[in-house]
Parts: structure tokens; C-alpha cells; sequence
């Protein structure tokens, strides 16, 4: 076990304040990430300000953050996907029961025992999962993603949950070039959808109340 810095939310009525956190010692399928940046998701906001308290209840101190983007600092003695050095990505999961039929059929991220990266229970160390509003993280590298080096690693943060978010249903349901997207909203989520939609080739359309944007 090792700390490390974090921002830190008391409270629901408490800004995020610095504090520090532990993270586990690198097991044999982990990876130790150096966090270089990290996203910030509205689902962060609604959670450490109790918007969701009942759907999930923020356990405090709570630290949000599942668009983490950084380089390896070191791996477990079975880690084949990573090398110290590599750039990595966490998105919103860091684990699941790997038994359920979703896991099993590759598709962790309908699993209904997932670990989010922040607020979930901790298996390792106890109490809850922290998240990417700090300075390390550890995760077991099948939930640890590749990051390309010709990206900007500070751009490519959001691709985490807000691109995936949008990405996944463009994929679905085959965005191309002969179709239309209409984009409701031009926000965190919405911008990323129109570059998604404008680059494969669809014709985009934003519905906005805002002319500026
Ligand atoms: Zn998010
Ligand atoms: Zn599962």
C-alpha cells in the first residue's frame, strides 16, 4: 500500500479539497498508472453533491473522476499488456465479477456486479474505489486501455466516458455517410458526438438554444 494525492470531497456541501488516499501494491495482474490528467464528467458533479443520492449514494470523502489518462508506472509479474512508460486509460469500470453472462461474453460493461472506478466497494482495501482526481491509481490491466501516442493525452481524457458514451450508440446503429445525426445539445457529450458523426461521414445537425454555440 503506497498514498497518494487526490481531491477530496467531505461532503455533499464541501468543495473538493486535496487530501491523501491509499492505492494497493501492484498485484500480478495490475497496473500502476502515473495520472497526467483527468476529465471532468457531470456524473462526477451529481454524485459528490448527493444529486444521486438515491440511486447511489456518494460514500465521503469520495473522489470522482473516471476520464484518467497517464503513464504506466509499474505492472504486476503477469501483466503482458503493459510496460512502465506506456501511456494508459481508466474509464467509468475497473472491475466485475468476470462470471455473470454479460463478462462472459466480453461485454463487462453490462455486468451487474461492476466496480466503477469511484464509489464502489474496494475489494482490495476495503471501503470505496477512488477515482481519477489524483495522483496514481491502480487497476488489473483487462480494465486498463491503450492510449495511442500521436493523441493529446489532455483531449483524449474525455474520450473515456463522454466519447464512448456517444461513440458506442453511433456504432450501433451504423453512422455513415448516408445518414443523418441530430445532436441535442452542444455540451460535454454533444461536442464529441459531432466531431464522431461529422467524421464518419454523417450529415450533422445541432439542436441548441444557444446561438453562440
Ligand atoms: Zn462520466
Ligand atoms: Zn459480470
Amino acid at each position: 500500500m503506497y498514498k497518494t494525492k487526490a481531491y477530496a470531497a467531505a461532503s455533499a456541501t464541501s468543495p473538493l479539497a486535496p487530501a491523501a488516499i491509499s492505492r494497493r501494491d501492484p498485484t500480478e495482474h495490475d497496473v500502476q498508472i502515473e495520472i497526467l490528467f483527468c476529465g471532468i464528467c457531470h456524473s462526477d458533479l451529481h454524485l459528490v453533491r448527493g444529486e444521486w443520492s438515491e440511486l447511489m449514494p456518494a460514500v465521503y470523502p469520495c473522489v470522482p473522476g473516471h476520464e484518467i489518462v497517464g503513464r504506466v508506472a509499474k505492472v504486476g509479474s503477469a501483466v503482458a499488456k503493459f510496460k512502465p512508460g506506456d501511456l494508459a486509460a481508466v474509464g467509468c469500470m475497473v472491475d466485475s465479477d468476470r462470471t455473470c453472462p454479460e463478462c462472459l461474453a466480453g461485454l463487462e460493461q453490462f455486468c451487474p456486479n461492476m466496480i466503477l472506478t469511484y464509489n464502489s466497494p474496494d475489494k482490495h482495501l476495503g471501503g470505496v474505489t477512488y477515482g481519477g482526481y489524483s495522483g496514481s491509481i491502480v487497476v488489473d490491466e483487462r480494465f486498463v486501455l491503450r492510449v495511442p501516442p500521436n493523441l493529446n493525452l489532455a483531449g483524449a481524457a474525455p474520450l473515456l466516458c463522454a466519447g464512448i458514451t456517444t461513440y458506442s450508440p453511433m456504432r450501433h446503429w451504423g453512422v455513415g455517410k448516408d445518414k443523418k445525426v441530430g445532436v441535442v445539445g452542444l455540451g460535454g457529450l454533444g461536442h464529441m458526438a459531432v466531431k464522431f458523426a461529422h467524421a464518419l461521414g454523417a450529415h450533422v445537425v445541432v439542436f441548441t438554444t444557444s446561438p453562440n454555440k
